[in-house]
C-alpha cells in the first residue's frame, strides 16, 4: 500500500533546516583493520609490484566470478584498453557500445584509432538495446561493449548471439557489476571479456584499479603483455628461470596494478559478498520507500538478473511535479543528500560533439533518461540511520514539489 504523502515542511534550499548536518557521499569506500593489516605486510615484503600478490589476487578474483583467467591493470580505463587491445580492435575498426556511461568505456576505442559508435539504450534497463545494436553492426564493427548500467547486466544472451553471427567480440564493461548475476551466471563469466574497477566508489577499493576476466587464454596473455610494455616475460618469470634477456613482442603500456594494491584488493574481496548483500538491502529500502512516490521512478530490476546495485538511480517524472531534474537535485543537495547524475550522454560531451558531430536528439532514449536520472547515495558501508536520511529527503522534497493532482482536476473540471 501506498503511504499518505508527508507533511510540507521548508526546504534547506529555501532556508529550512537540512535533514542531516552532514553531507552524506553518493558512494565511498570501507577500509577496516584487516585491509591497513593486509597492506602493511607487502609493504614489508620484498616485491612492491609485480610479485606473488598479484597472483594471488589474480587467482582469487577468477575464482569468485568463475572465470578462468583474471589479468589485473592500474585502473578499469587501463583494463578497458587493454581489453579492446585484446580483441583486436584497431585503426578503422568499429565498437558499438552505450551512449550512457562513463567516457572511459567510449574512449578506449580511440586509444586504438576506432571509432566508438553508439547504440540508444532500453527505457527500462538503460542498457544497450541488441535490436538497436543489430541494426548498428556493419562489416567494420569488431566489437560490442554492453555496460552493465548501474549494476544491472545488459541482455547478454542476445549480444552474444549477434556477436557470433558476425564474428564479434563481446567485452562488458562490467565497473557497476562486480557480483552481479545474469540467468543464473556469474558477472565476469559470460561475456568473451569482462572488465572490472576498483575506484573507491566501486564494490571493492584499491584506490586505482582494474582487472580483466576471461576464459580465454589468447586473450589472457595478449592482455599480460599488453599491460607489462608488450614484453614476451615478465621480471619474475625471468628471476624464476634465471633468465636475462627479454623481448618485446608488441607495444604495450606500464599498467601493472602494484603488490600493494592487490594486497588491499585481496582483503576487500573477501567482503564482497557482505558489501553486495547490504547494497541489495538498501536498494530494497528504497524501492518499497519510493515505489508509491508521485514523480519518482525506482530503478528496476528485471526477473533474470541479479544486480549488483553499484548506483540506485531514480527518475524523476516532472511532468507530475512543479519541478524538474535540476531543482530535485540542489534541494537534495541542500538537504545534505549527495546525489549525483549518471551521465551525461558521451556524445553530449564537448568533445565528441566538436570532434564526432554529434547532436542532441540522435539517441533519444538516453537522452531523456539523463535527463530525467538523479542517482541517491548507494554504497554498503551506509548506516540506518544515513538510509532513513536519504528517504525522509527525497519524501520532503517530493511533497513540497508534488502537484496537487485532485485539486488540479478539481479545477480543470470547474473550467469545463
Ligand atoms: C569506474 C568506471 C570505469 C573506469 O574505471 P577507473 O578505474 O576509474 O578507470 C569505466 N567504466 C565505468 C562504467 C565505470 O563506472
Amino acid at each position: 500500500m501506498c503511504a499518505t504523502p508527508p507533511s510540507q515542511e521548508l526546504l534547506a534550499i529555501d532556508g529550512g533546516i537540512p535533514v542531516r548536518k552532514a553531507l552524506l557521499p553518493y558512494g565511498r569506500q570501507s577500509i577496516d583493520e584487516d585491509d591497513i593489516q593486509a597492506v602493511v605486510e607487502v609493504l614489508r615484503s620484498a616485491w612492491l609490484t609485480g610479485g606473488p600478490t598479484a597472483d594471488e589476487f589474480e587467482q582469487a578474483f577468477a575464482s569468485r566470478v568463475s572465470a578462468k583467467y583474471a589479468v589485473s591493470f592500474s585502473s578499469g580505463t587501463a583494463a578497458l584498453h587493454g581489453a579492446v587491445f585484446a580483441a583486436g580492435l584497431k585503426r578503422g575498426d568499429e565498437a558499438v557500445t552505450s551512449p550512457l556511461t562513463f567516457v572511459a568505456t567510449a574512449n578506449c576505442v580511440l586509444y586504438q584509432g576506432a571509432k566508438p559508435v553508439f547504440a540508444d539504450v532500453s527505457c527500462e534497463t538503460l542498457n544497450i538495446d541488441p535490436e538497436i545494436v543489430a541494426a548498428k553492426i556493419t562489416p567494420k564493427t569488431r566489437v560490442i561493449l554492453p555496460v552493465a548500467y548501474a549494476g544491472h547486466p545488459a541482455d547478454l544472451d542476445a549480444l552474444l548471439d549477434l556477436a557470433d553471427k558476425n564474428g564479434l567480440t563481446v567485452i562488458e564493461d562490467a565497473c557497476h557489476a562486480l557480483g552481479a548475476e545474469y540467468r543464473g551466471r556469474r558477472t565476469g563469466s559470460i561475456s568473451h571479456m569482462s572488465v572490472f574497477s576498483f575506484h573507491p566508489v566501486k564494490h571493492i577499493a584499491t584506490g586505482e584499479g582494474g582487472m580483466v576476466t576471461t576464459d580465454r587464454a589468447d586473450f589472457a596473455e595478449s592482455l599480460r603483455r599488453f599491460r607489462n610494455h608488450g614484453l614476451s616475460t615478465d621480471a619474475r618469470q625471468r628471476n624464476a628461470s634465471g633468465a636475462w634477456q627479454y623481448e618485446m613482442v608488441l607495444l604495450g603500456f606500464n599498467y601493472r596494478l602494484t603488490d600493494v594494491a592487490c594486497a588491499l584488493g585481496l582483503s576487500q574481496l573477501k567482503k564482497l559478498d557482505a558489501n553486495l548483500a547490504r547494497r541489495a538491502e538498501i536498494a530494497a529500502r528504497y524501492t518499497a520507500a519510493f515505489r508509491c512516490l508521485p514523480g519518482i521512478v525506482p530503478p528496476s530490476q528485471r526477473d533474470d538478473v541479479k544486480s549488483a546495485w553499484h548506483l540506485y538511480p531514480i527518475r524523476v517524472d516532472a511532468g507530475m511535479l512543479r519541478a524538474d531534474r535540476g531543482q530535485v537535485l540542489r534541494a537534495l543537495r541542500s538537504e545534505n543528500i549527495g546525489v549525483n547524475v549518471h551521465y551525461l550522454p558521451v556524445h553530449l560531451h564537448r568533445y565528441y560533439r566538436e570532434r564526432f558531430g554529434y547532436k542532441a536528439g540522435e539517441y533519444p532514449v538516453a537522452e531523456r533518461a539523463y535527463e530525467q536520472l538523479i542517482s541517491l547515495p548507494m554504497f554498503h558501508g551506509m548506516s540506518e540511520q544515513d538510509v532513513e536520511d536519504v528517504i525522509s529527503a527525497v519524501r520532503k522534497v517530493v511533497a513540497h514539489y508534488s502537484r496537487d493532482i485532485r485539486g488540479e482536476m478539481a479545477g480543470r473540471s470547474d473550467r469545463s
